[in-house]
């Protein structure tokens, strides 16, 4: 059993079943825990809390795997730079390192390809090839931190997928990134970005609510990916907005709790030429977001491998910036780090290896 997919108290539980008795081991997997994702080592019989049964020691190490996947690759842009895990069936995931003026912010991956088929992203052009696992995600932050030695303290779920349609797997890595007895990254400094999948936003939202008691998931962040004013825009570039209307995903985003007075919601908002830049369009949208407490990411189209979609120019970006803050709406632009790298926002993914996978096991999962 792979030990970094299992959060606290599962890994807990499975201590006790070792033991024997129920409630036995958790003075002993707490030690394993703490060591594992502090100094990024699993190795029970030399923890001093082991000295006295060494039989649970031998047994741990039989039941739980700990082993990162290796590094596939590394491309980097200056200070921003990706790197690809080779994970265990061979494939491979992508994750993106991005500095910011203390730490690194980590940009990390939920599946490999994504069903979601936004027409702008490279990834979608991979399709869907499986899951990540708790394991595999935890994986990417576990190697940042422990094998490059990079600070990071931020994590974005931005990367290859769509986190809310590999939601147990999520949920489950983000219990295991923000347990204090461990990696202890604040949940404020967690934002998980999703296509606008409403069943996952209100999963999500329970989740937090849940939290009350602990307050330790209470100020997740939740980003969205709007990217068009209404729903004919948004529909032709977004075949999930068949699934859900933006009037059902503006409901959703109504109801997510905010539970800071600093806490928003993060639209991002990718600006295709001729689309979605016109200044009526970023009218729309001010108009689309009253109500809600959110702030507005544009993030000026970064070219795919083939040239679909137009960059609008600087001056056409800030001028749908002007329009929008002048309605009132709180925006930021934000950089285009790592775009040489094919590693910023929407390049990742690898064609060549999806179309291999594909000959190999027929037509991929779509969202229609
Ligand atoms: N599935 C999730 C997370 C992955 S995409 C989601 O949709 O939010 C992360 C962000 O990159 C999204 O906001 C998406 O709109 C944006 N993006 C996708 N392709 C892009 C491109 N070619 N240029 C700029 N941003 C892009």
């Amino acid at each position: 059993m792979d030990i970094l997919s299992l959060p606290y108290d599962a890994l807990c539980r499975k201590f006790a079943a070792l033991h024997g008795k129920l409630g036995k081991g958790v003075f002993h997997a707490d030690a394993v825990f703490q060591k594992l994702y502090r100094d990024g080592v699993f190795d029970p019989e030399s923890l001093p809390e082991f000295v006295a049964n060494l039989p649970l020691a031998r047994s741990a190490k039989q039941h739980f795997s700990f082993a990162l996947p290796p590094l596939a690759g590394k491309q980097g842009d200056g200070d921003t730079f990706k790197f690809l895990l080779r994970l265990h069936d061979g494939l491979e995931s992508e994750t993106v390192v991005i500095p910011m003026r203390k730490y690194k912010t980590l940009c990390v991956s939920s599946q490999v390809g994504c069903k979601m088929g936004c027409r702008f992203c490279e990834t979608a052009r991979m399709g869907f090839v499986r899951h990540l696992t708790a394991g595999e995600i935890v994986a990417q932050v576990m190697v940042a931190r422990h094998v490059l030695r990079e600070p990071v303290e931020n994590i974005v779920f931005m990367g290859m997928g769509e986190p809310m349609d590999n939601f147990d797997a999520v949920a489950d890595a983000i219990r295991i990134l923000t347990d204090q007895r461990g990696l202890a990254i604040a949940a404020k400094n967690i934002a998980v970005s999703t296509v606008g999948h409403v069943t996952g936003i209100e999963r999500l939202a329970k989740l937090v609510g849940a939290d009350k008691s602990s307050g330790r998931l209470q100020r997740l962040h939740l980003a969205v990916s709007l990217n068009a004013p209404n729903d004919e825009i948004r529909a032709a570039i977004m075949p999930v907005n068949g699934l859900w209307s933006m009037s059902e995903l503006k409901d959703a985003l109504l109801r997510w709790p905010l539970n800071h007075p600093d806490d928003f919601i993060l639209a991002e908002y990718v600006l295709l030429e001729g689309v979605n830049d016109a200044p009526e369009h970023a009218l729309m949208l001010a108009e689309y977001l009253r109500g809600l407490n959110a702030c507005v990411n544009l993030i000026p189209y970064n070219p795919g491998l083939d040239g679909t979609y137009v960059r609008p120019s600087p001056e056409r970006v800030t001028e749908f910036f002007k329009t929008l803050s002048d309605a009132g709406q709180y925006c930021r632009i934000r950089g285009t780090k790592g775009d040489n790298a094919m590693a910023a926002c929407g390049q990742l993914g690898n064609r060549a290896l999806s179309r291999s996978l594909r000959q190999a096991q027929g037509p991929v999962l779509e969202v229609t």
